[in-house]
């Protein structure tokens, strides 16, 4: 420890922000010796709470004393230039005062792992740092040898082993050499991508003369004769051929790639994908511009001029992608960095492949499956200049030096809320925020526009563009309604489908066409309803269905608390027993082995993605044609561009309009508009089959006849009149504990100290529709508050103030309250 005289005696102080949840940041003082280094942006090693150490970054540098205690010192500066950009950090300050989070966590959200030291973190060897040991300096081969023995050393072991203040910067040295790493347990180990491909079997390959005999083996078989002529065909341009590229232009699926392969003619290899881009460097020209991918162009820039974020509305296949590479081509001309961001990357495989095929090398991809050290390379790219990068939500905090485009693709898309941990923020909405902060121009693209988006163009604060029309000779799919009432008042259905549909899709099967069903399983607790007339149970108060309770064995509103019996049998036709309805994709993909016995079927959701390339080979198989039917959630809605799909069915619109949520109007627009997309995007017009108890709901024929105008004007009606987002803003709050009593008493203090102030703006507290989760128990409240900044910024002080309050209230102190701001 410095002395009293020594501490008296600075004149410089930093506020540092530490990787904690704590609020605000903290002062320390700067010792004379560092005076020179420690800047803004950079990290530095200090000491928090009882011997703890941690790397913070400098948010300032002044002169001002701390009143009313002595700052401690900072130990060790650990770079030698800034990390965080200025712009930066007060990007973190707007989201941590907007979210109502702590720096610290902002802190914690965007930076990589090794940029977060505490004395916590676990280093581990690099086993495969070739360099020998003579070459290490003294303390750098203790640590290494230590390391050598053990699986990991937190700082706090190093530091207790080599017996010296400050290890930090030696750790980083260390670090940024790739001797060591940190420990990270819990990633998938990274495991290359392949791709499935294609070539020619000896004799044929060496000597091309040969071939003839490999025809006359063909001759009899159709298909396998057009495989090979296409093969041939696309040897001409491609030295590597993908076992995609044969399906796309022979339709030659496995079945005749194996034929040929016993017959001794092909050999199907994988390939690693990062070979393949080895085999072909040139990147190729982008294909040119449609007519009305040069208007929406020109209207694009027209809007940039006058410094307004563009809605690019474009019906499914209209080509957005191609409208976004030429800004993106624009911006690189210019020398700008452009940040392209998509919703969830792992399920944009295929857009960064199209980028890849036109920027190279240019694009960086950036999102939460990459390691620490590719994303600490994503990072120093990014400081260093790089052109693009293509991230989830987190690539928001990159340090882009001059970052002038913005793209936010499929900008209506839920998974741009980040929902836990803190910040809980919409990366939607920030990318707005920070375009405007940096002077850069922002594009929202979309089939299906948030309400929010489109409102803001009717107010004129973003500048709609518009196409209508698919690109090139594909149509819009035809759409088509089956009630599923009647089917089941003529026997004509068959469990979860419709004869409409199952005769659909054995037509695809016939013409080899590919077929994606929709099944979403969102929602935990099952709904009742009657098996003969569809009815379902409905709140007295709120528009929405009642959910089935199991433990209580009661039927609940979600939004009021409104509460009833299971009725014994339907009241509205009055005779059948009502059932636990709710089916997920498991049992659709069972039920499709029945009728299909010859198809190949494969599902796609949460359970059957986990691993880290499981999707990647999901997508590949059904894009080489392996699978014939692909059941899935919500992800097989996004944005796939497959050539083959003829039919799309979607086995319940129902339960998606029933989703308790005052989004679930939309949702159901966009998720089914979204699906249907996936359907007859060349030549071929598909079809596509939406099955519903009620297909009276208005969204449904809305969705039918693509019109979306209509869709909004009515919700926007409904949003005003019962005053929901975007006429009002909400905040939730959750409480939780393990106890529940103590949880009640929380709740019921905290409703106590803003009953007054922000009483009039508060539904609940209520048990939200999940009651506990891992353990703790929940409670909510809602507040609905007038669309004002002033208004909203007055309530997260007071909210602020209020939680604390209850909090330091004896017993209390365990209770904690998520706070969300913009809640999806
Ligand atoms: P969206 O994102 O609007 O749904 P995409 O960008 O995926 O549409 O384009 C749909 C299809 O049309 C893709 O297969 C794409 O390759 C093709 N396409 C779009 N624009 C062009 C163009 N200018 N030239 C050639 N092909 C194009
Ligand atoms: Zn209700
Ligand atoms: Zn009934």
């Amino acid at each position: 420890m410095p002395s009293f005289h020594a501490v008296l005696s600075h004149t410089s102080f930093a506020d540092v922000i530490l990787p904690l949840a704590i609020p605000g940041t903290y002062t320390y003082a700067v010792p004379d010796e560092l005076v020179s280094e420690v800047t803004m942006g950079k990290r530095v090693e200090v000491q928090f709470g009882r011997g703890k150490l941690y790397s913070g970054v400098v948010r300032d540098v002044h002169r001002n004393r701390p009143e009313g205690y002595e700052p401690r010192e900072i130990l060790s500066v650990i770079d030698a230039e800034p990390v965080v950009l200025p712009w930066q950090l007060q990007l973190w300050e707007w989201m941590a005062e907007y979210y109502a989070c702590t720096l610290g966590e902002l802190m914690l959200a965007a930076l990589p792992a090794r940029f977060k030291l505490t004395g916590e973190t676990r280093i581990t060897i690099n086993p495969d740092f070739q360099e020998d040991h003579e070459g290490f300096r003294e303390k750098e081969y203790l640590v290494a040898e230590a390391l050598q023995h053990h699986a990991y050393m937190t700082l706090k072991d190093i530091k207790k082993l080599l017996g010296q203040k400050t290890v930090y910067p030696l750790i980083q040295k260390m670090l940024d050499q790739r001797m060591i790493h940190v420990y990270e347990e819990l990633k998938d180990r990274y495991v290359p991508k392949k791709v499935g491909c294609v070539r020619l079997s000896e004799p044929y390959r060496s000597d091309p003369d040969q071939l003839e005999s490999a025809f006359a083996l063909v001759e009899k078989a159709p298909r396998q004769l057009e495989a090979l002529l296409a093969f041939i065909q696309i040897g001409r341009s491609q030295a590597v051929i993908k076992r995609q590229d044969l399906v796309r232009m022979a339709g030659a699926d496995s079945t005749v790639l194996r034929a040929m392969e016993k017959k001794g003619i092909v050999e199907l290899y994988e390939l690693e994908v990062s070979r393949l881009s080895e085999g072909d460097q040139s990147v190729a020209e982008a294909p040119p511009l449609s007519d009305q991918q040069k208007q929406a162009l020109v209207e694009v820039h027209h809007a940039f001029q006058a410094g307004k974020p563009v809605l690019l509305h474009g019906v499914t296949g209209s080509g957005k992608t191609r409208v976004y590479m030429e800004l993106i081509r624009e911006a690189l001309n210019r020398d700008e960095q452009v940040l392209y961001m998509v919703p969830e990357i792992a399920l944009t495989a295929q857009l960064v492949n199209r980028l890849r095929e036109v920027f190279g090398d240019a694009v960086g991809v950036y999102h939460s499956r990459i390691n620490d050290n590719e994303r600490i390379e994503l990072w120093n790219a990014a400081l260093n200049g790089k052109p693009m990068v293509m991230g989830a939500r987190s690539s928001l905090f990159l340090p882009f030096r001059r970052l002038k485009l913005i793209i936010i693709d499929e900008e209506h898309d839920a998974s741009y809320k980040q929902q836990d941990p803190a910040p809980r923020y919409n990366a939607r909405d920030v990318g707005v925020y920070l375009a405007n902060r940096l002077r850069a121009n922002v594009v929202l693209g979309t089939a299906t526009p948030s309400l929010e988006s489109y409102f803001n163009c009717t107010k004129a604060r973003y500048h709609l563009v518009e196409m209508t029309e698919r690109y090139g000779q594909a149509t819009l799919p035809d759409m088509q309604l089956v009630d599923m009432r009647e089917e089941l008042k003529k026997r004509t259905m068959q469990s979860h489908f419709t004869s409409v549909l199952l005769t659909a899709i054995e037509t695809a099967l016939e013409a080899r066409k590919q077929i994606i069903l929709f099944q979403n399983r969102r929602g935990f607790s099952p709904a009742i309803q009657c098996q003969t007339c569809g009815w379902q149970m409905e709140c007295v108060n709120c528009d929405v269905t009642l959910t089935y309770h199991k433990y209580s064995r009661n039927m609940r509103c979600h939004y009021c608390a409104y509460s009833t019996g299971v009725p014994e049998a339907c009241p509205a036709c009055g005779v059948t027993p009502l059932t636990l309805r709710g089916f997920g994709t498991e049992k659709i993909e069972d039920e499709l082995a029945i009728f299909f016995p010859k198809a190949t079927i494969a599902r796609m959701d949460l359970d059957t993605v986990r691993g880290k390339n499981a999707y990647a080979t999901l997508i590949q198989r059904f894009a080489e044609g392996s699978i014939d039917i692909l059941v899935g959630t919500q992800m097989v809605t996004k944005g796939l561009d497959f050539d083959n799909v003829s039919v799309v069915g979607v086995l319940s619109a129902d339960h998606l309009l029933q989703f308790p949520d005052f989004r679930a109007t939309e949702r159901t627009f966009q998720l089914i508009t979204q699906v249907a997309g996936r359907a007859g995007r060349k030549k071929d017009k598909g079809t596509v089959i939406i099955q519903a108890f009620n297909p009276t709901q208005p969204v449904l024929a809305e969705v039918l006849a693509g019109n979306y105008k209509a869709f909004f004007q009515r919700e926007i009606a409904e949003r005003q009149e019962f005053h929901y987002p975007p006429f009002c803003r909400l905040i939730t709050l959750t409480l939780k504990h393990k106890n529940p009593n103590i949880l009640d008493d929380g709740a019921k203090l905290l409703f106590h100290y803003i009953q007054e102030s922000l009483g009039q703006y508060l539904l609940g507290p209520s048990v939200p529709p999940v009651p506990r989760v891992r353990n703790q128990y929940l409670m909510q409240m809602l507040f609905k508050l007038p669309n004002t900044l002033s208004v909203l910024k007055a309530t997260k002080t007071q909210l602020r103030d209020a939680i604390r309050q209850m909090q330091s209230a004896k017993g209390l102190s365990g209770v904690r309250v998520n706070v969300d701001v913009d809640p999806s």
